[in-house]
């Protein structure tokens, strides 16, 4: 079995609200798997729940084979497992670019500093942000912002790579430039679970698409199922509205 992440029946509540109701889905490695829906239908508090930043209230997150909310030896070292990627980016704003990469690794892997940076230099390459290893984050665009970010995400090795609407908070211009990056990772076969807005890329990268509805995940299937056929009104409704 290739299974990274098998999440069952979990829950989730702020107050009274009941956030995530009885959430059952799993990702295998390589997959690409994007998550759609409304604002305020738990997307975001699916994938915070994924790496512990949300306490689920019920279900199994379920790691390599291992409840992590009955098993949790070290959750810094856990996150390291999951990279995730903001909407707002959450970069050093006091560091360079370089150290932004490198931090984590030290710190929370133990990695020594010139490992850390070989591998930091390496992946800012990936992103195509090797030139600004020096520069700060007040002086990057949002794109080349998100792309260090990614590359801050990849420089600890992660299983799977989640993305938080990536290019949610970018000008219209610099979309494209962190997309590609993103559908260059899953090209090379990195396990991606994406919140995203953006449909005709999630169509295009995903091997399965997520459609959550208040809560609930009303849709999971392949971008030709969901897309093109959905099942439910709820999809549909969306789908009209999104597309
Ligand atoms: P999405 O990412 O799909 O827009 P969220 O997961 O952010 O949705 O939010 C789902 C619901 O949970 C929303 O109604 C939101 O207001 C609520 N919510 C999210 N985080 C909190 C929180 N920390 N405290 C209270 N309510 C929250
Ligand atoms: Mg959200």
């Amino acid at each position: 079995m290739n299974t990274i992440i098998d999440i069952k029946h979990l829950s989730k509540s702020f107050g009274s609200h009941e956030v995530l109701k009885d959430i059952n889905f799993s990702v295998e490695k390589g997959e690409v798997v994007t998550v759609i829906g409304s604002s305020g239908s738990g997307k975001s508090t699916l994938l915070r729940c994924l790496n512990l930043l949300e306490t689920p209230d019920g279900g199994e997150v379920n790691y390599e084979g291992q409840n992590i909310l009955t098993h949790m030896e070290d959750v810094n070292e856990y996150r390291t497992k999951l990279g995730m990627v903001f909407q707002q980016f959450n970069l050093f704003n006091n560091c360079n670019v370089l150290q932004n990469c490198v931090l984590g690794q030290v710190r929370v892997l133990k990695r020594n500093n010139v490992e850390a940076k070989k591998i930091a230099e390496e992946y800012l390459n990936v992103v195509g942000m090797g030139r600004y290893l020096n520069a700060r984050p007040s002086q990057l665009s949002g794109g080349q912002k998100q792309r260090v970010a990614i590359a801050r995400a990849l420089s600890m090795k992660p299983r799977a790579l989640l993305f938080d609407e990536p290019t949610s908070a970018l000008d219209p211009e610099m979309v494209g430039e962190v997309l590609t990056v993103m559908k260059d990772l899953a090209k090379a076969g990195s396990t991606m679970i994406i919140v995203t807005h953006e449909m005709e890329f999630a169509r295009e990268v995903s091997d399965r698409i997520v459609f959550m509805d208040q809560g609930v995940i009303v849709e999971d299937g392949t971008p030709d199922e969901v897309f093109n056929h959905p099942q439910h009104e709820r999809t549909k409704a969306f789908l009209k509205r999104a597309l």
